[in-house]
């Protein structure tokens, strides 16, 4: 089984974004925002969304299951106040949890949290339950700069995260870290932020001692790790000089990696420098590169093409990427498949 860690509803029907926008025109006026129910999304929409884009292309590329949450880009934090979050990823995790009711076989929900700058992330604690209880969302993404490319939060090390910490250890999921889009004009979002935050994210990790208080919790940094395992040398030596325990320990109980890498020597440094017990198999797909590599002729988010050419990683590791890691790290996920006979 192939299992695709990270994926996003990001053809859901234009009626989302008309409501999305119709929410941010009412910004100022809270009274004429619009309710969740205002929002009408039909099973045979979400369906043709699926069929004709995701699942299309999970079939022609061969995986079978996909950890799906809701736009990552679209989250956007920074907009509004926690009100206005709020509501949004409700009904952004609502959507995801019909995907997943629509197509069992073939994905299962993780959720956005309603998250908004300076507001004590304990606020997001409902939702988060909801998902888990209610929806059967198998992890959460943890927007670690809910500012939209300002970084005002406080690092994920810090007591400031620690209510969704407690949580997800008392749910056993892990939290992907993964930021929204950028209104800093400096950062493009999926070109610039997405990658600094999760060479972020690392780095936090490193100089923090959050799994001395956490020794369960566990953290997909996306996109390969952003620039972290290109520059692993340089993280060994900062984490060396800050005395802390060698990586293998100090990080790698609890962090792992995606291989949202779009070229065949990107997976291969992956593969070769962070162990294949921190690798979990993903795409991203459909979501920040679109196009098709003219070099290969296939798809830049193909990524499956990678580990199968692969000739640094054996059978088993190539299993572990694809599907058991995927399991160990997700036990809900795990757990979900059991219970069908898979
Ligand atoms: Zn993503």
């Amino acid at each position: 089984m192939i299992i695709d860690i990270h994926g996003h509803y990001t053809t859901a029907p234009k009626a989302l974004e008309a409501w999305r926008q119709a929410q941010i025109a009412a910004l100022n006026d809270p009274a004429s925002r619009p309710r969740a129910a205002a929002l009408k999304i039909s099973d045979d929409e979400i369906r043709e969304s699926i069929e004709t884009n995701q699942l299309a292309k999970m079939k022609q590329r061969g995986s079978d299951l996909t950890v799906f949450s809701p736009r990552a880009s679209f989250m956007a934090h920074h907009i509004g106040d926690f009100e206005v979050s709020s509501t949004w990823a409700a009904i952004c995790n609502e959507l995801c949890f019909r995907v997943a009711q629509l197509f069992p076989d073939h994905f299962i929900p993780a959720a956005m949290l309603p998250q908004s700058p300076g507001v004590d992330p304990a606020s997001c604690i409902p939702e988060l339950v909801k998902c888990v209880e209610s929806f059967g969302n198998v992890a959460i993404n943890l927007n670690p700069d809910p500012s939209g490319g300002h970084w005002t939060s406080p690092p994920l090390t810090d007591r400031h995260w620690y209510p969704i910490y407690e949580k997800m250890v008392e749910y056993d999921i892990p939290a992907m870290v993964h930021v929204s889009t950028s209104c800093n004009a400096c950062f493009h979002t999926t070109g610039a932020h997405y990658i600094n935050a999760d060479t972020t994210a690392v780095m936090q990790l490193i100089q923090g001692d959050l799994f001395k208080d956490f020794p369960t919790l566990r953290f997909v940094v996306p996109h390969g790790g952003g620039a972290a395992p290109y520059h692993w040398g340089r993280y060994r030596g900062l984490a060396q000089e800050l005395k802390k325990p060698l990586l293998s320990e100090h990080l790698l109980q609890n962090v792992f990696f995606d291989t949202c890498v779009y070229h065949q020597p990107g997976i291969d440094l992956l593969s070769t420098v962070i162990p294949v017990h921190n690798i979990l198999f993903a795409s991203e797909m459909i979501g920040a590169v679109r196009g098709i590599d003219p070099e290969t002729g296939h798809y830049y988010d193909d990524t499956k093409r990678y580990i199968d050419a692969s000739t640094i990683l054996s059978a088993a590791d190539k299993q572990a990427i694809f599907e058991a890691n995927a399991r160990r790290v997700y036990p809900r996920l795990d757990a979900a498949l059991k219970a069908k006979g898979i």
